[in-house]
Order: C-alpha cells, then structure tokens, then sequence
C-alpha cells in the first residue's frame, strides 16, 4: 500500500517538474527532487523492518505539509500577487485535514489540522498586509474563500471523525463477548468464512468446560462468571498472532489457530490445562474440560472441521472428560477419567 504512494507521489514530482521545464520554480526544483527522496528512503526502512507503516505515513505527512506550507508562503511572493489568485497548490490543503482525520484520533487530529490551519491564516495575513500582496482585494478575496473552504473541511472532517469513532467502537462491541472480552461467535463465524472463501487451511480446538453447572449450582453464577472469565484470560495468552480465541457459547469456546501437528496442538493444550488446573476462583479450583481437535483437509468446508471437532469433543465427554482428543485418533491424549466430585463441587 505505501508503495502505491511512493510510486505516486514520485509520479506526481516528476510530471509537475516536467511541466514546468525548463523554469522551475526555485522551490519545486529542491523541494520535489528531496520528498521523492524522502519517500523512497521510507519504503526501504519499511521493506527492512525499521519502520512501521503508521510511521512512515506519518513522515510523509508531514514531509508533504511542509511542502505545502513553503508552496503557500512561495506563491505570495512569486505568484499570487501577479495572477491575483491562489496556485493549484493551495488545492492540496482539504486533501491534508481530510487525511488527518483519516491517520489520527480526533483529538490529535483536530490539534494538527488546527495548527497547519493557523500557518496558514498566519501566511495569508502577513502577505496580505506587510507582503507584494498588500492591498490586493481580489487576492484578499482568493485567500479569504481559500481559508473558509479549509475551515469549513476541519469542522466537517472533525463531525464525521467522531462518528467514525463511535462506529468503530460499536463494530468492535459487535464482534466481542461481553463477559470475557474474548472474539465471540460471529466473530468466529465469520473467520471460518473468511477459510471456506479463501482454502486457507488451519486448526480448531473446540473446548467444553467440565461439569460447570456444578459450579453454579454450588457456588453461584457469579463464581461461575468468574471462572469464565479465567478461562478466557488463560486462552488469550497461548493463542498465536493471527488466531482467534472465542467464547463459542455458555462454556464453550472455539480457538481458531494456524494448521498445527498434534505434538504442537498437545503443547499448547498441556499449558492450557496447567493453567485452568491451577487457576483459583473463589472456592473454585481445578477446573477441567474436554478438547476436540480438528485440522482442516485439503479442500474441506469449515463447517465439516468443525462437526469433527465437536464430536471429538464428544467423544472425550462420553469417555470420562478432562482430556483432549484429536479427530479421528482412536485414543485421547491422557486416557484419566476424572469424576465430577473432583472436578468441581470444594465449598
Ligand atoms: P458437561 O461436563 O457435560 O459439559 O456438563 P456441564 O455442567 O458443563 O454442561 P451443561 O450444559 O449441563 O451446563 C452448562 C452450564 O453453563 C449451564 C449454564 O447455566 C452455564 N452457563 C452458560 N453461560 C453462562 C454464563 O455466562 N455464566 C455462568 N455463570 N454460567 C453460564
Ligand atoms: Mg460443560
Ligand atoms: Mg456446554
């Protein structure tokens, strides 16, 4: 994607030099050859690695609003008082608050574009009163609508960055579990969409906590919340970049993870159920469950992965609980039957 602007903002220097071949303008004959410059040493720190890609926009932010700064305060001098007007230049101005409330929160948004705007009121008014521009009432004019457009676009642009915000804010609400924070069905859902349209391969663990009806029924629904809520905290820790942990239903979760062998799934599932072994909630402890796993084939549908993972889930319910079963493994991994009293049930 920032090559894309690379390629076109070198582009852009290179066809506004032409133009103006063989008369530069003092300004453009630097500054354009150097911003070209500065964009093409950002894509190589960005190819490297040493620079992340909000980083190097933001660079070329403000490479591109300096620019533009110096392009306004060079054409009251060479330009506008000529031509009683403003250079096409001044054009680029609605285009940089509109990115600022594209690249940054409102706030910081609203404090950039505020201070780009006031060097530019600040360079209207010098030139109109103490520069070649003085006195010039249809350059007064051009410069007048010039700032009321630009003002005009930071209250707009600021309006529609808060809904943004707002929208964002209910999306991400729409897509996680209230209770334990963790990534919830439609989420999952439309991940394993997202494999079905794509091929993309991967592995489920789908997970049933062990008799947690006893928990509640013991200890309470709100021990019972908490106990979730460990459940969740454990799974977000093991879950690799780019793999989904989510609450799937009650006490049901679904990790989505990149394809993995069984000696790797058994790794991550061994820390797993140390961890819920060992977590304490209330007079809670060693909460257990039962885990179905399932890595995709070549060409099968998410929802054929998933009945497999559910069934080697089931399986391992059927067998006494509290152990992991891949999907169509003849054993589970452990092979020890917990009884429910032990499972849950300490007051
Ligand atoms: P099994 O070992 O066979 O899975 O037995 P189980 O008791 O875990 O399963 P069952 O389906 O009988 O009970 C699930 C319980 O999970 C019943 C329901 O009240 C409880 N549950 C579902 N959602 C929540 C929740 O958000 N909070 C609490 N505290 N409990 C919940
Ligand atoms: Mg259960
Ligand atoms: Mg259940």
């Amino acid at each position: 994607m920032f090559f894309a602007l690379v390629c076109l903002g070198m582009a852009a220097a290179v066809l506004a030099l032409w133009m103006q071949a063989p008369n530069f303008d003092p300004l453009d004959r630097v500054a354009l050859p150097l911003l070209s410059a500065l964009l093409l040493g950002l894509q190589f720190a960005l190819g490297r690695g040493w620079l992340s890609l909000h980083a190097a926009v933001s660079v070329t932010y403000a490479g591109a609003s300096l620019y533009f700064l110096l392009a306004l305060g060079h054409q009251f001098q060479v330009f506008a008082p000529q031509m009683h007007m403003l250079s096409e230049s001044a054009y680029w101005f609605p285009v940089l608050y509109a990115i600022a409330f594209l690249l940054y929160p409102p706030r910081q948004a609203r404090w950039l574009a505020g201070s780009t705007f006031l060097l530019t009121l600040l360079l209207c008014v010098y030139h109109l009163t103490l520069g070649p521009g003085a006195g010039d009432m249809q350059l007064a004019g051009a410069a007048l609508q010039f700032l009321l457009v630009n003002a005009f676009m930071i209250i707009l642009q600021s309006t529609f960055s808060k809904q943004r915000v707002q929208l964002l804010a209910a999306r991400e609400a729409a897509y996680r579990d209230a209770l334990t924070g963790l990534a919830n069905r439609r989420a999952a859902e439309e991940r394993l969409t997202a494999f079905a349209q794509t091929g993309e391969r991967f592995t489920l663990v789908l997970f049933d906590l062990d008799h947690f009806k006893a928990v509640n029924d013991v200890h309470g629904h709100a021990t019972g919340d908490l106990v979730l809520r460990g459940v969740a905290q454990a799974v977000q820790s093991l879950v690799p970049r780019g793999g989904v942990a989510a609450r799937w239903g009650g006490e049901e979760f679904l990790l989505i993870l990149p394809v993995m062998p069984g000696w790797q799934v058994r790794e991550v599932l061994d820390t797993l159920r140390a961890e819920l072994l060992g977590q304490r909630h209330g007079a809670v402890t060693g909460v257990t469950a039962c885990f179905g796993v399932a890595t995709a084939r070549d060409g099968e549908h998410p929802d054929d992965v998933l009945g497999r993972a559910d069934a080697a889930m089931y399986a391992v319910k059927r067998q006494g609980r509290n152990d992991v079963l891949l999907a169509d493994a003849r054993r589970t991994f452990y092979t020890q039957v917990v009884p429910a009293e032990q499972v849950v049930g300490r007051r």
